[in-house]
């Protein structure tokens, strides 16, 4: 059976590997000159952990990566609200996107993936077709676009329902710092500061570098230059030191929060960001990305006949859209504090942190596991 992905991003090479595992033929076609990330750092928590070990990307992808035990959050005085926090057994490693995109790239090349670049997808059509910026065509059994929020897959597809740009962003950049470098009180941990509406991300992603992420609301024109602005020393005077080595290399970008009508015409999908896209506040677009791609290939194991395609599409996303929407909506949710006045936010975290429907529910996905098998019918 042969599967074309469209995006060879987080979701797209999970997935293509997945499906290389389990026999099928894949081809990858990436709209950009080479297999690039775009942005510094990420989490990946259990979820995502286990569907890395699955591929035989884990070791590669988390050589050298931070391992967490959750995020401390502290408020606009620099003063800790709460120390880190991880439902039991839950695992959190942070790691820069390069090396999560490299160790994925060869799980997919050792299945013998091919992956095609400068190959942009425009058009898509429900029998497996993709329509490239050339002209040219290609056909499958199975189509996939992975090919992230301003997916062509789902457009040419009609899927989508509802796509909101979020008044938050975020500046992300890594720099240069080991953990003997940082105060005592902040070693060896990573921290989300809290001040007015913008927050600073501290993440550790190995033994030399830390992952920034600054975040703002869109109209914040001053904070959200990619030329840092003095005001970020300002609202964070504690992590100024750490703030004067950004270089060059800032992004700025907006969160999208993507809803479709259905995740597959016939026998072309859409996962991913295409399909679910989600701000990044619980650190799980990736994660649902790698497990909702690894439960494609669950669905697409034992397919013999393309005729059995189009089902077996409308199964996996009935088993797994329902978590995949409830980590949207808390992930939205937990944005909401940044409109909260430092002076009643540190007791508004204390509280809602200490429900234990608000815990279970913020951690849902990090601690859900990955469908490696098509579930027996009931
Ligand atoms: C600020 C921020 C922080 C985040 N932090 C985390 C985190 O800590 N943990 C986490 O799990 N997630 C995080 N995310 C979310 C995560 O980055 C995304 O959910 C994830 O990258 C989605 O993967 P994807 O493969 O669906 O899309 P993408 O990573 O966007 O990949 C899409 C790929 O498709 C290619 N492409 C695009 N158009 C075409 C086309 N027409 N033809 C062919 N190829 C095309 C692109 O070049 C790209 O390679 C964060 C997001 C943001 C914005």
């Amino acid at each position: 059976m042969k599967a074309i992905i469209s995006g060879g991003g987080i979701g797209g090479l999970a997935t293509a590997a997945a499906l290389g595992q389990r026999g099928w033929e894949v081809t990858v076609f990436e709209s950009q000159p080479s297999l690039r990330v775009s942005g510094s750092g990420i989490y990946v928590h259990s979820n995502g952990l286990a569907v890395l070990a699955g591929i035989g990307a884990l070791d590669r992808a988390t050589a050298g990566a931070f391992m967490g035990d959750g995020v401390e959050q502290r408020d606009h005085l620099n003063k800790v609200i709460l120390p880190p926090m991880m439902p039991p057994g839950v695992k959190m490693v942070s790691i820069p996107r390069r090396e999560l995109l490299e160790g994925l790239h060869e799980a997919a090349r050792n299945v013998g993936v091919e992956i095609v670049t400068n190959c942009m997808v425009v058009d898509a059509r429900a029998d497996g077709t993709f329509i490239f910026a050339n002209g040219e065509r290609a056909q499958a059994d199975l189509a996939i676009g992975c090919d992230g929020v301003g997916s062509p897959v789902r457009r040419a597809l009609n899927l989508e329902e509802f796509h909101q740009r979020t008044a938050e962003g975020a500046l992300r950049t890594i720099v240069s710092a080991t953990q003997d470098e940082m105060p005592e009180d902040a070693r060896g941990r990573c921290i989300e500061n809290w001040s007015g509406t913008r927050r600073l991300l501290i993440t550790p992603i190995n033994d030399t570098e830390v992952y920034l992420a600054m975040t703002c609301l869109s109209d914040d024109v001053e904070a959200r230059d990619t030329r840092i602005q003095p005001c970020w020393r300002e609202t964070f005077p504690a992590w100024a030191w750490l703030i004067d080595r950004i270089g060059d290399e800032v992004t700025w970008n907006v969160y999208s929060f993507i809803r479709c009508k259905q995740w597959s015409a016939g026998r072309t999908c859409i996962l991913g960001d295409a399909a679910h896209a989600q701000p990044p506040n619980l650190g799980q677009g990736g994660g649902m990305a790698l497990q909702n791609g690894m439960a494609l290939a669950a669905f697409m194991a034992d397919i013999a006949d393309r005729r059995d395609v189009s089902t077996a599409l409308e199964e996996w996303e009935r088993c797994v859209r329902p978590l995949t929407e409830r980590c949207q909506y808390w992930s939205c949710l937990f944005g909401e504090i940044t409109r909260i006045p430092d002076d009643v936010r540190p007791d508004f975290i204390r509280a809602a942190f200490s429900n234990s429907w608000v815990q279970q529910s913020l951690g849902e996905a990090a601690q859900s596991k990955p469908v490696f098998r098509k579930p027996l019918p009931a």
